[in-house]
C-alpha cells in the first residue's frame, strides 16, 4: 500500500544590503565592476586590518526585522565562522551565531485563497565571500564581493509545497525591496535562496532527514527543485534505502539535484565571538526612529487597493510587487478610482503599454512624465474614441526610439513629446452614434438568416457581423462599441 507523503520546506535567504560600502571596510559594493577593483585591507584579509562596522547595514538589517515582525535585539554578537577557501582570505567569515540581531518573526502568505503564517526563525548580519571561477586554465578569484553586507533570513520549516515556498519568497522579496534594503535581483544574486527539503508521512509530526539545495537563481528553479527533490526523497525512502543528510546542487539544464557534499554541522565551523568586534548595541530610541521609517508594506498596499479599487488578486499582486509599479499606477489613476477604470487602467499600463515599452529602448522612468497623458489615451480608448488598432499604432509610434524630427538625429526622443506627436498623428474616432446605429441596423437587415442563426444559439457569428459593420463604416468605428451594439440589437428580436 502506498503512503501519502508530505513535503516540508524551510528556506534560508541571503539578501545583499544596498549599502554603498562593505560591512566592515570602505570599499564600494557596486555590481559589475572589474574583478578585484573594489577591495580594501579588511576584505583582502591583510594582516593587522581591523573591521569597522557599517552603521547603515545595521539599520537595514533592523528594518528587515521590523518589517517581518521580528524582535530586534538591543544586543547581538558577531562571530567568526571558520573555514578554508580561496575566496575567503581571512580564513573565516564574520557572521552572527547564537546572538543574531533579529529573532522570532513571521510573514503571511496566501496560496489558493488560503492565508498562512510562516515563522521566521532569525535574521542575522554577515559578510559575503568572494567569487571563484574555475576554468580549464585554472581558477580565478574575484574579491569584489568579499565583505559585502548580507542578511540571512531563516524560516521555520513551516512550508508544505513548492507553491508556498515561492509565495513566501515573493512576499519576502517584495518587503525587502519596499523598505529599500535589497534590490530583489535573483539573476545577479543579490537575493539568493537555499531550500531545505524533507518528506514525511502525512499525519507525522516529526521532521524527516533534510537535504539543503543550493544554486537556485530563479523562482522557476526554486519551484522545480523542490518538486524534484521531494519526489527523489520519496523514491529513496520507499525503496527502503536510508536518506542521507546532504547539501545538493540544482542543475537547471538537467532539471535535477545532485549531491555536492555531506551536510556540515555548526561545530565544524568552530564558531566563536569575534574578538575584533564588540557586541552590537542598538539603543531603544534608535530602534524607534527606524521603526518610524517603515513605509507601507506590500500586504497593506494590497489590502488598500483591494478595499478601495476592488481589484482582483492577480492584479493586486502584480501591481504591488514593485513599489515603483504601484506608485506609477496611483499617479496615472488620479482621482477617478472606480473599480472598472482601475482594473482597465492597470492592464492597459502593465500589459499593453509594458508590451510595447519592453520592445523599445525606453524604460518606465522615461514614461513617468507622460503618465497623465497615457491615462488620457487609456480613457479615450475605453470610450471607443481609439480602436485597438489605433491604440497600438499610437503606442508603437510613441515608443519608437529615434525621433527623425529631432534636431540631433540619433538621440532618443523624450517620450512625452513623442507621445503627443503620435496622438496627433493617429487622431481620434469621431464617434457618430447615428451612423453606427444605421450601419448596424442595415447589416442585420441584410443578413436575416445569419441573424436568426445567432439568436438560435450561434454566438460565433458575432465576428461575421462585426466585420460587416466595420466594412460599412469603412473601418472608422471602434470594434468594442460595434460589438456591444450588435449584441444589444441581436438579442432583442
Ligand atoms: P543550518 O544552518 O545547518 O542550515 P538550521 O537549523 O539553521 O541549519 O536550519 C536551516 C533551515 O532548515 C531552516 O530554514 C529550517 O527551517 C530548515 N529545516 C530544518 N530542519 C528541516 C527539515 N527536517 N525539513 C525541512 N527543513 C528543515
Ligand atoms: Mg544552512
Amino acid at each position: 500500500m502506498s503512503t501519502a507523503w508530505e513535503t516540508v520546506i524551510g528556506l534560508e535567504v541571503h539578501a545583499q544590503l544596498r549599502t554603498a560600502t562593505k560591512l566592515f571596510g570602505p570599499a564600494p559594493t557596486a555590481y559589475g565592476a572589474p574583478p578585484n577593483s573594489q577591495v580594501d585591507p579588511v576584505s583582502l584579509g591583510l594582516p593587522g586590518a581591523l573591521p569597522v562596522l557599517n552603521a547603515e547595514a545595521v539599520r537595514m538589517a533592523a528594518l528587515a526585522g521590523l518589517a517581518t515582525r521580528c524582535t530586534v535585539h538591543e544586543r547581538s554578537v558577531f562571530a567568526r565562522k571558520n573555514y578554508f577557501y580561496a575566496d575567503l582570505p581571512k580564513g573565516y567569515q564574520i557572521s552572527q551565531f547564537d546572538r543574531p540581531i533579529c529573532t522570532a518573526g513571521h510573514l503571511d502568505i496566501a496560496v489558493d485563497g488560503a492565508s498562512k503564517r510562516v515563522g521566521i526563525t532569525r535574521i542575522h548580519l554577515e559578510e559575503d565571500a568572494g567569487k571563484s571561477s574555475h576554468g580549464p586554465g585554472g581558477s580565478l578569484v574575484d574579491l569584489n564581493r568579499a565583505g559585502v553586507p548580507l542578511i540571512e533570513i531563516v524560516s521555520e520549516p513551516d512550508l508544505r509545497s513548492a507553491e508556498e515556498a515561492v509565495a513566501y519568497l515573493r512576499e519576502l522579496r517584495a518587503i525587502l525591496v519596499y523598505i529599500g534594503v535589497n534590490d530583489g535581483n535573483l539573476e545577479e544574486g543579490s537575493f539568493r535562496c537555499d531550500a531545505n527539503v524533507s518528506v514525511r508521512q502525512v499525519g507525522s509530526d516529526v521532521l524527516g532527514t533534510r537535504c539543503e539545495i543550493k544554486n537556485l537563481n530563479s523562482f522557476r528553479a526554486i519551484r522545480d527543485a523542490i518538486v524534484y527533490e521531494a519526489a527523489r526523497q520519496v523514491r529513496v525512502v520507499e525503496s527502503g534505502q536510508p536518506l542521507v543528510q546532504q547539501t545538493r546542487l540544482w542543475d537547471t539544464d538537467k532539471a535535477r539535484t545532485a549531491a555536492m557534499r555531506s551536510k556540515e554541522e555548526a561545530h565544524d565551523y568552530r564558531y566563536f565571538p569575534d574578538p575584533d568586534l564588540p557586541p552590537l548595541v542598538i539603543a531603544p530610541e534608535t530602534l524607534a526612529t527606524w521603526s518610524a521609517q517603515l513605509p507601507e508594506l506590500p500586504a497593506a498596499r494590497r489590502s488598500r487597493y483591494r478595499d478601495q479599487l476592488g481589484l482582483d488578486e492577480d492584479t493586486l499582486w502584480h501591481l504591488c510587487e514593485e513599489p515603483e509599479r504601484a506608485e506609477r499606477f496611483e499617479r496615472a489613476l488620479g482621482t477617478e478610482t472606480k473599480p472598472e477604470r482601475a482594473r482597465s487602467l492597470a492592464s492597459f499600463l502593465f500589459a499593453r503599454v509594458a508590451g510595447v515599452l519592453n520592445k523599445s529602448d525606453h524604460t518606465w522612468a522615461d514614461v513617468d512624465a507622460g503618465l497623465d497623458a497615457l491615462a488620457e489615451v487609456h480613457d479615450q480608448w475605453r470610450a471607443g474614441k481609439l480602436s485597438n488598432k489605433m491604440l497600438s499604432t499610437l503606442l508603437v509610434q510613441a515608443f519608437a526610439t529615434h525621433d527623425d524630427e529631432a534636431a540631433d538625429p540619433g538621440t532618443p526622443a523624450p517620450f512625452v513629446a513623442a507621445l503627443s506627436t503620435a496622438r496627433a498623428a493617429v487622431g481620434v474616432l469621431e464617434v457618430d452614434a447615428g451612423a453606427l446605429d444605421a450601419a448596424v441596423d442595415a447589416v442585420i437587415a441584410a443578413h436575416p438568416s445569419q441573424a436568426a442563426a445567432f439568436r438560435g444559439g450561434k454566438p460565433q457569428l458575432l465576428g461575421f457581423f462585426i466585420g460587416q459593420v466595420m466594412r460599412e463604416m469603412k473601418g472608422k468605428a471602434d470594434a468594442k462599441a460595434v460589438s456591444a451594439l450588435l449584441r444589444e440589437r441581436l438579442s432583442s428580436s
